[in-house]
């Protein structure tokens, strides 16, 4: 069986999704779509996969962009549509998503309401299957309960404390900042993002707070997590180098000690568009003292959801396991582990 699939909002999220779409072998990526003409609408449309709101038709046709359809058009002939509008967009096309009877996958910038439940590949993949809608969580999200429930699933997990240090915009937002201050997003604590963990996992202590920074690269997080019982620094590092999507970057990289060469990393080794959907830990950085860890990791905000979303598709469908849909979507990827 080869899943139907369409992206609503052919964004920074969309086009990512679009295209780790097009690496499966049991999903089809049917069309995409568009608001404005713009140079992605050409790529789509040479793709010959783009479709646009019913008022847009004559926009795009005027820009000399050719559309194979409506966004309707597109409903009546996918399986599922993965929503990558802007945040707060997608709760808007739930009632057509209803309409037309597809499922329908919701990003981070969604609340948790709108799709009523909160996916993380490595937390609850099997407790999609059968659901009409999910949300993946957001980037920092996401890196959060990478490290959680890799974690979990071996040590009994306390408490989570992470401090937060929130990239001001990605590299294309010329009109978003700051570019010259440190802002505590938001000022009171907690921020939100312990919230959305327990969307995902809602006996957890977790509690974070977030500032944002003039940079564009990627997300840092400072946690520190408290166990039940005393554990070991080799038993946490064995742990985390094991697990899925964690690339521990080894002490002997001396020269990535930050998230500029993190990046510089990811284009070294070919990487499309730098993408890392990898959660980056420093390994020196990860230090115990008897019950507690601390560690710091870095988030490539653009592209660490798109793993999430490929298995997102496979476990709303109940296409294979959790353990296939990993070993699939990564080695379609370059994920190597
Ligand atoms: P984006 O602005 O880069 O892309 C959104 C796309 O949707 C654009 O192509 C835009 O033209 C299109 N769009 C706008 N209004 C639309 C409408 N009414 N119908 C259809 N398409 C429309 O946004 P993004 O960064 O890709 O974010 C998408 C979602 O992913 C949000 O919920 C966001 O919170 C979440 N997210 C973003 C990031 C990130 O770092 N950018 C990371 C994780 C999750």
């Amino acid at each position: 069986m080869s899943v139907k699939v369409a992206v609503n909002g052919f964004g920074t999220i969309g086009k990512r999704v679009a295209e780790a779409v097009l690496k499966q072998d049991d999903m089809t990526l049917v069309g995409v779509t568009k608001t404005k003409p713009d140079y992605l609408a050409m790529i789509a449309s040479r793709m010959g996969s783009l479709y646009v709101p019913e008022d847009r038709v004559e926009k795009f046709q005027k820009a000399g962009i050719e559309v194979q359809g409506t966004l309707k058009d597109l409903l009546e002939k996918v399986d599922l549509v993965v929503d990558a509008t802007p945040g707060g967009v997608g709760k808007e096309y739930k009632p057509l998503y209803e309409k037309f009877g597809v499922k329908a996958i919701f990003q981070g910038g969604e609340k948790h309401e709108v799709a009523g439940f909160s996916f993380s590949t490595l937390c609850n993949y099997e407790e999609a299957e059968g659901k009409q809608f999910a949300r993946v969580v957001s980037c920092n999200t996401t890196g959060l309960l990478r490290l959680i429930c890799a974690l979990r699933n071996h040590f009994k997990v306390k408490s989570v404390r992470a401090t937060i240090i929130r990239r001001g915009a990605d590299p294309a937002e010329t009109k978003k900042g700051p570019i010259n201050a440190i802002v505590p997003n938001p000022v009171t604590l907690p921020s939100h993002h312990g919230v959305d963990v327990r969307t995902v996992l809602p006996d957890l202590d977790v509690q974070t707070v977030a500032a944002v920074v003039p940079t564009t690269i990627m997300h840092s997080h400072v946690l520190n997590v408290r166990f039940e019982e005393p554990v070991t620094r080799e038993d946490v590092l064995k742990v985390l180098e094991e697990a899925p999507r964690i690339l521990v970057i080894p002490s002997e990289l001396s020269g990535v000690k930050d998230t500029a060469k993190i990046i510089e990393l990811a284009r070294d080794v070919g990487r499309k568009r730098y993408d890392l959907y990898e959660l980056a830990i420093y390994e020196e950085s990860v230090s115990v003292e008897g019950d507690e860890l601390f560690l710091m990791q870095a988030v490539h905000q653009e592209s660490i959801v798109t793993p999430e979303n490929v298995d997102a598709i496979r476990a709303l469908t109940g296409l294979v396991s959790k353990e296939e849909s990993l070993k699939k979507t990564d080695s379609t990827l370059g994920i190597v582990r």
